[in-house]
Parts: C-alpha cells; sequence; structure tokens
C-alpha cells in the first residue's frame, strides 16, 4: 500500500513538473545545437536599403531580449532560382529561425517551398494573391485593399471608370473591385498595361483618351508606375480633367516631380505615415536628414522595409515565449526543424502596432489594418483622409479637411506659368548639369542633377510650370551672327524653337542677347585662368644664402673690403693710431699700428659676425667709420636673421606664369587656350586689347589648343604644361575637387550665366521675378554652396596653404655645415703650414737641420700630457732685423703674437712678424 502511495505521489510529482515546464516552454528542447536565435534575410535588391533596415529592426528588437538575434543577410540575383537554393540551403546548415525571402516571385516562391517542406518560419512580405496556411504574411490582404479602392469610387461618385491593371497577378484586386459594385454600379473598362506587350504603354493610354473615361485606377508594380504616368503626361491625359487612383501601397516612394504641377487628381494609399516616429527614426537610418527633401520623394521608406521592419519585430517578441534550440538543417536529407511550426503559429497568434499600423493576423493573413489617403498637389502629397478595414461597406468614406501647403499660385494671370510645360535644354556641364549616378534605373527629370536642374525645379515650383529636360547633344553652348542670321549650338535650338528654355553655364553676351532673350543673370563671373599650383622647390645645399639677393651679397662684400681698406689709410694717417709698444719706455725709438691691413680686415669680419676682434680704434676718423660699419651690420644681420627663419620655415614656391602677361609673353613656355566654341572665345576674339590681341593670335594659331569643355580642360591643365581660360565660378568648382590646381591672375572680365529663350519671350518678366525672390531669400547662394562645396567634394577647399614650420634638417643647414668643414680643413692645413715654417725657421736660427728640428718638434707635439716647453735661444740679430724701421706696423693678432712661459713663469714675446 505504502509502495502504492509512493508511485501515486512520485507520479502526481511528474505531472506538476510537466505543467510548469510546459506552461514556460512551447518548443520542448533539442540537443547538441545552439543555443541563440538566427534571423536570415535573402535579398535580391541591389539597394543597400533593406539590408540597413533588417540591420535596424534586429537592433532595436534586441534591447529587449534575453537572448539576441543575430541578423544573416545574403544577396541572390533577382530571379535566380539555382543561386537562392544554395544560399537558402547554406543558411539552413547554420540553424535559421525564421526567413525573410527574396521578392521576385519565382524565387520567393521556392524559397517558401523549401521553408515549407523543412518547417522553418517563412515570413512572406510581398502581396500573395491565393495565401495559404502555414505562412505567414505580413502584406495587408490585397482584398482588402479593392474594398479601399471600391470606398473611394463610391465617394468621388464616379459613374464610369477605367481600371489598368498590368499583369494577372493584379487579377485578385481587379476581380474583387468589379464584385464589390452591383447592377446599378458604374461602368467599368478593364485594360491591360504590359510593357512587354507593346514595348511602351503608349497605345493602351491613347484608347484612354479617346474613349469618354477621364477616371482611372491604376493597379500595377510601384517600379512601372513612374514610366506609366510619365507617358501619360506624354499623351496628354494627366491634366485637370483626369482622375486617378492609384492601388498600390508604395505610391508615396516614387518621384512626382514631373507631373506635380498637371493639376490631375491623383489619389493614392499608403500604410507607412511618415508621420510615426519609428518612421523618422528609419528615415534617419537610411541616412536621410530630416527637414532634406528625400530625393524628391514623400517618403523613402517602401512597404517592402516597413514589413520586414516589423515582421522582424513581430519575430522578436514570439520569441521572448519561446525556448530557442536552432537546429541546423540539411537541405539534402529528410531533416526538418520539428517545432518550426509552433513558432510560426505562436507568430500568427500575437498582436503588436509596428510602423505599418496595427498588426493582427487571421489564418496567417493581415485582415485588419487603416490605410492613409493621399492626394497629389502641388507641394507634393498630402493626406486627405484614412480608411480602416472596420469601415461599414454601407458608410461613405469621409475625407478630412486640409489646406494645402502649395502655394497658391495664380492661374487667371494671362501670363502665367502655371500649368504649361516647357522642355529645358541643357548641356552637361559640371555642376549646372550632370547625370545623376544610382544603382537604380532613373527616369525622366530623375535622370539629371546640378545646380541648373535644382533653379529649373524651384523656379518650377514657384510659378507652376511642368518641365521636360533634354540635353543638347553636343555639348554647345553656341553663338549667333547677326550678318548672316545663323546660330549654332543651344542658341540655335532656341531660335528655332526646338525648345523653350536653356539653362547651364550659359554667358549673357551682346551676341547672344542679338539673337535670344536672357533672364537677369543668376550667377556672377569673369574669365581667369586655370592652372596647376606653384611647384615647391626642393630644398638646396646653400640655403642659407636665399634671404638675400645675389646683389645685396656683392654689395656687402664691397662694403666690407671698402670699410677695410678707409679704416687702413684712416690709421695710418691719423697720429692717434700710433702707439708706443712698450709704454715703460718713455721715448721710444718705435711706434706701432695696429691697424695693419689684416688687422683692419680682422676688425670688420668680428663687427661683421657680431663678434669682438680685441682692436679698439681710438682716433674720431676711424671710430666714426667703425659706428657706421657697426650700425650696418646690425641691420644686416638682424634682416638675414628674420628672413632666414621665414626661408627655412616656408618652402619656396615657384610658377612659370602669373598672370595674363605672362601667357601672353610665353613665359616658360606654357601652352594655352579655351573652350572652342564659348563666350571665352569670343571674348578674345572681338577684344581690342593688344595682349588679347596677342592671345587670339596664339588661339587662332593653335586651333588644337581649343577643348570641347571644361572637364577636357581640367584633364590637359592637370598633365601638361598648359593652362586653361575658364570662367571663374567653374574654376572655384574644380579647385574644390582638384587640389593641385589653382586660379592664376585676376579677372579679366566682368558677366553672368542667364536663362536663355525665343526672343520676346512673354515670360521672361516672370522668371525674372522668381529668380530675383530666390536670390533676395538666400536660395541661390544656399543652391551654390551646396553644388560648389558641398556635393562630392574632396576636401581642397577645408585645406589651407601649408605653412607650418618644418623641422630645420641637413637639406637646409647643409650648406652652413659644408663651409664649416671647409674653414676647418682650411684652418687645419693653414695650421700645418704654419707649424712647418715655424720649424723651419727655428732650424734657420739655431742652425741645425730641418729634419732633425722637425724631429724633436713632432716628438714633443706627439707628448700630449707635456704643457711646458723650452725657449730656445734665439739671436739678438733676429730681434733686431727691422729695429731700423722707425715707423713699424705690428700684428696684434693672437695666432701671431704667440708666448711662451720663461723659467720664472713670465710671459715674453717670442716673436713679431711684421708686414
Ligand atoms: N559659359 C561659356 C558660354 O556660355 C562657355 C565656357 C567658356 O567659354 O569658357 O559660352
Amino acid at each position: 500500500m505504502k509502495l502504492l502511495l509512493l508511485i501515486i505521489f512520485i507520479f502526481h510529482c511528474y505531472l506538476k513538473q510537466s505543467e510548469v515546464s510546459g506552461a514556460q516552454s512551447y518548443g520542448g528542447r533539442f540537443s547538441g545545437f545552439h543555443n541563440e536565435i538566427t534571423l536570415g534575410l535573402l535579398t535580391d535588391t541591389k539597394n543597400d536599403d533593406i539590408r540597413k533596415v533588417f540591420r535596424k529592426a534586429v537592433d532595436v528588437a534586441n534591447r529587449d531580449l534575453s537572448i539576441p538575434i543575430r541578423d544573416y543577410t545574403d544577396s541572390v540575383q533577382y530571379g535566380n532560382i539555382y543561386e537562392t537554393s544554395k544560399k537558402l540551403c547554406k543558411m539552413l546548415r547554420t540553424g535559421i529561425s525564421g526567413i525573410f525571402g527574396p521578392t521576385a516571385r519565382n524565387t520567393a516562391k521556392h524559397v517558401m517551398n523549401i521553408c515549407d517542406t523543412k518547417e522553418i518560419p517563412f515570413i512572406d512580405l510581398r502581396m500573395e494573391e491565393n495565401p495559404f496556411s502555414p505562412r505567414i504574411n505580413m502584406y495587408p490582404n490585397p482584398l482588402q485593399l479593392a474594398r479601399a479602392i471600391q470606398a473611394v469610387i463610391k465617394a468621388y461618385n464616379w459613374p464610369s471608370f477605367t481600371i489598368l491593371y498590368e499583369s494577372s497577378e493584379y487579377l485578385t484586386i481587379v476581380n474583387e473591385i468589379t464584385n464589390l459594385f452591383d447592377q446599378d454600379g458604374p461602368i467599368i473598362t478593364i485594360r491591360k498595361y504590359d510593357l512587354q506587350l507593346y514595348g511602351n504603354y503608349r497605345s493602351v493610354l491613347r484608347r484612354i483618351r479617346t474613349s469618354k473615361d477621364n477616371s482611372v485606377v491604376i493597379i500595377g508594380s510601384i517600379e512601372t508606375l513612374p514610366e506609366l504616368l510619365i507617358q501619360a503626361q506624354q499623351i496628354g491625359i494627366i491634366t485637370d480633367q483626369y482622375k486617378y487612383i492609384i492601388g498600390n501601397l508604395d505610391f508615396h516612394s516614387i518621384n512626382l516631380e514631373q507631373i506635380q504641377f498637371s493639376e490631375a487628381n491623383i489619389t493614392g494609399f499608403r500604410i507607412v505615415s511618415p508621420e510615426n516616429e519609428e518612421v523618422k527614426e528609419l528615415i534617419k537610418t537610411l541616412g536621410y536628414d530630416e527637414g532634406i527633401e528625400f530625393r524628391n520623394v514623400s517618403c523613402p521608406i517602401t512597404l517592402d522595409m516597413a514589413l520586414l521592419y516589423d515582421g522582424v519585430k513581430l519575430f522578436a517578441k514570439t520569441s521572448e515565449d519561446f525556448q530557442f534550440q536552432q537546429e541546423m538543417i540539411d537541405c539534402n536529407s529528410e531533416s526538418h526543424w520539428k517545432n518550426g511550426y509552433t513558432l510560426l503559429n505562436l507568430i500568427g497568434l500575437k498582436t503588436m502596432d509596428g510602423v505599418t499600423g496595427k498588426i493582427i493576423f487571421e489564418n496567417g493573413i493581415r485582415n485588419e489594418f487603416q490605410l492613409e489617403l493621399i492626394e497629389m498637389t502641388t507641394s507634393g502629397l498630402v493626406k486627405i483622409g484614412t480608411w480602416s478595414t472596420d469601415l461599414d461597406p454601407s458608410s461613405e468614406l469621409e475625407f478630412e479637411r486640409y489646406v494645402p501647403e502649395a502655394v497658391q499660385l495664380e492661374t487667371n494671370d494671362e501670363l502665367s506659368l502655371v500649368n504649361k510645360s516647357f522642355i529645358v535644354l541643357t548641356a552637361l556641364s559640371n555642376p549646372y548639369g550632370m547625370l545623376k549616378s544610382s544603382t537604380t534605373k532613373l527616369v525622366g527629370n530623375d535622370r539629371y542633377e546640378g545646380f541648373g536642374v535644382e533653379l529649373i525645379q524651384r523656379l518650377a515650383e514657384k510659378l507652376g510650370f511642368n518641365y521636360t529636360f533634354q540635353i543638347h547633344k553636343d555639348n554647345q553652348y553656341g553663338a549667333y551672327n547677326v550678318e548672316t542670321n545663323t546660330s549654332t549650338g543651344m542658341i540655335r535650338e532656341i531660335m528655332e524653337g526646338r525648345v523653350d528654355l536653356a539653362i547651364t553655364d550659359l554667358t549673357i553676351t551682346s551676341q547672344r542677347e542679338a539673337g535670344v532673350d536672357f533672364t537677369i543673370p543668376f550667377m556672377n563671373l569673369g574669365i581667369a585662368i586655370l592652372y596647376k599650383k606653384p611647384q615647391k622647390e626642393p630644398p638646396k645645399l646653400f640655403s642659407f644664402m636665399d634671404p638675400f639677393s645675389k646683389e645685396v651679397w656683392m654689395y656687402l662684400g664691397l662694403a666690407y673690403l671698402g670699410v677695410s681698406l678707409s679704416l687702413f689709410i684712416l690709421a695710418r694717417l691719423s697720429p692717434m693710431e700710433w702707439d708706443n709698444p712698450y709704454p715703460c719706455i718713455e721715448k721710444p725709438i718705435e711706434l706701432e699700428n695696429q691697424f695693419s691691413f689684416s688687422n683692419s680686415l680682422w676688425f670688420s669680419t668680428g663687427a661683421l659676425l657680431q663678434e669682438g676682434s680685441e682692436i679698439a680704434p681710438k682716433a674720431p676718423s676711424t671710430r666714426t667709420v667703425a659706428s657706421i660699419w657697426w650700425f650696418f651690420t646690425l641691420i644686416m644681420v638682424s634682416s638675414y636673421t628674420a628672413n632666414l627663419a621665414a626661408f627655412l620655415t616656408v618652402e619656396s614656391l615657384s610658377s612659370p606664369i602669373n598672370d595674363v602677361n605672362d601667357l601672353a609673353e610665353n613665359k616658360g613656355n606654357v601652352k594655352y587656350g579655351t573652350v572652342a566654341n564659348g563666350a571665352t572665345r569670343t571674348f578674345f576674339q572681338v577684344s581690342d586689347e593688344p595682349t588679347y590681341m596677342k592671345i587670339n593670335e596664339y588661339l587662332t594659331n593653335n586651333p588644337h589648343l581649343l577643348l570641347k569643355n571644361n572637364v577636357e580642360a581640367v584633364e590637359k591643365v592637370l598633365n601638361e604644361n598648359y593652362a586653361f581660360f575658364m570662367e571663374s565660378t567653374s574654376i572655384e568648382y574644380n579647385i574644390y575637387r582638384k587640389c593641385n590646381l589653382t586660379q592664376i591672375g585676376s579677372l579679366l572680365d566682368e558677366k553672368g550665366y542667364g536663362i536663355a529663350m525665343k526672343k520676346n519671350s512673354p515670360y521672361r518678366d516672370k522668371l525674372n521675378h522668381a529668380l530675383l525672390e530666390l536670390q533676395e531669400s538666400g536660395v541661390i547662394s544656399k543652391m551654390k554652396n551646396k553644388w560648389w562645396k558641398e556635393v562630392g567634394t574632396s576636401g581642397c577647399s577645408a585645406k589651407k596653404e601649408q605653412s607650418e614650420a618644418a623641422e630645420l634638417d641637413m637639406d637646409n643647414l647643409g650648406g652652413v655645415y659644408f663651409v664649416l668643414s671647409i674653414g676647418s680643413i682650411i684652418a687645419l692645413f693653414y695650421g700645418l703650414v704654419d707649424w712647418t715654417v715655424a720649424v723651419f725657421r727655428q732650424s734657420r736660427k739655431a742652425h741645425v737641420p730641418f729634419k732633425q728640428e722637425f724631429k724633436e718638434e713632432f716628438k714633443f707635439v706627439s707628448q700630449l700630457n707635456n704643457f711646458t716647453k723650452t725657449v730656445k735661444p734665439t739671436t739678438a740679430s733676429s730681434y733686431s732685423r727691422n729695429s731700423s724701421v722707425t715707423m713699424q706696423s705690428t700684428e696684434n693678432d693672437s695666432t701671431n703674437n704667440k708666448t711662451s712661459a720663461n723659467s720664472n713663469g713670465k710671459a715674453l714675446p717670442t716673436r713679431i712678424s711684421n708686414f
């Protein structure tokens, strides 16, 4: 009995335990696999934004998770099934708990099938016409979208309309719309637009124009929508007479710039609200700054990105209640993740608020959501109402009242530009008109960017006109010849009426003004020279000579000799400079003059080098010369020191040309040119200034130096000994990007760029007025700053000319060292000679052979620790050899006035050298 009770107790405990663990864990346990959660993304778009959003979503989700999610992204080629399955299997082998798939229909289906077999949660982000379990589809149910479209049609009260659909994929929506109307409903025409069918959409669009229908519902992919709308505009059905409903939830993410002012009534839907804080955060993640236009789209977050973001967050939320043990799945085996479906079911039961609104599933499908109704206005897309799946089909859709932020454009003015469509001609010239680089295919005006392109866009916003950019085929600015009445280039296109406006770096000239009209200048400039920056010279051995010119050095040398000679002569002339050599002898038979010629030189040298010489002039005349010399050397040495510091720290720069005259005189053999048929060339052709006439002659004789455009010129200037006459604004643009270039000299003239139009155009005043407003509000200078100093600069502007002190090295001071070495060698040589001569004289005086005397002296010199030298006896005659001379000049030089210690320790002169 006891045993039975014990068994019942143990069984009871076991049951309790199972209940507890069952409540905590849905997934059960798997052995031997990693304890982390990995989410995979197979992306087939080249755009990197989707990866950034995936990363961001994982980062945000990980903030609240105890076991963080790891993201694993791999890219596949669009529609490549083989590559997709290979990469998917690779992912599965590493252990994946959920997958977001590619966008191509065939590959997405393939991934879906593999995931179904392997029981890996596949979270579908695409519109699926026939959704079926056990997958989760984040895309709002397309049948509900059909309901929303029907509600808007009802609210607009359209008696008839045309549905334009792109492919069979969208037939579910088309069917649903038609089913939602009863027999008394509007007349519906259904047409297919398909690029593959007709090559373009024009034929189907023409049919709409010829039919009575002016209400159109477009149901198709977002990729083809911009081109469809542009072609519709060209056919003439994007006007205020036409109304459109766009059945695509990505309408907010396309560029409507080209049709923005068409006044057609275009309504769309969006599920992603740009006002949502998380959406704003995501926009920042993609690198857009708040307040800056998102490349002309209303909101850059596409539905794909928003659904991916919400999908990751939903997965993370579910994973909090699920005990994970990821399994590594092999595609080639029977294995599958046993609890994958459990996780998927749990995801299907979760609800949350995401960037796409409330997320709640019914059999894996999102049936409940809210859409914002948006309408195109001249200031972009504006929210006009909300539609919700809760809305009763019988009740009326209510529109919010809104005040569009659009500029109130005057349409009753006869000369108004509102709704006018202009063809704007531009030349590809940096940064006025440039091709936009993008990883996606761009169409229409979206292909171009630049200062001129933005200026036209801003004028269009102000004046309400539509425009289509055209690029001039050979980028020729053009000219007009009044005498022959012929024109070329862009000017000709305007004069012959093929285009309405022309904008680029098009200079207003009197010649051109005779054929076309220009607006007021939107930018002022002048001709200048573009050339390479002065080159640094390599350091020189004798750079210590640089502070003074050659002439100064030469005159310094002459002054030194002159002063020494003056001292010598003046000293000989002046009685005060004759001294008694032995003051104790009251009446000396000899007087000495210290200013021998060599002493004079020595005195000048001491002063010049700011040292002393122990020679002091006594006579006023010599003292005056000495004072003036001291003053002179003080100034010279100070100037030298100051200038030397500058020379040694700042590298010297040299350029063969410094202004237009240098070019005209062909200095440095620099070749030069201009744009072949531009205003600069004309400037030299018509000028009567001798220098410019000389330049014109050179240019006429060297037509090969005239270039097609500024881009070619920049390359030539950089690579050859070539200077280019370029307009100052373009020079400024180029020197911000090529740090080796600079502007040489000042501007040769003053002029401006304008927008050209047909002579006597009625729109000139309106354009001038708008340009003035843009100038006064500082918009144009901001634009200039943006296109010159911000877009694509390489930091040259930030760099100041290098003037920081460089270390002084041997390159700089080698010359001084060289001189010092040479001086030392000469001094040594001189010392040896002097010593040899002294030995020789001594041998003569002592009447001993030179060789013997030399040996003795050398032995004595070699005894490095012996500091006493016995004075050898000398004959009296050697002392009195010159005593017959009454007035004797004596060297006061310490080297010659050698002393030696006698036995009493007193220093006595042993020799007097006479000159
Ligand atoms: N802006 C000039 C023109 O309109 C072209 C460039 C140049 O001649 O330097 O012709």
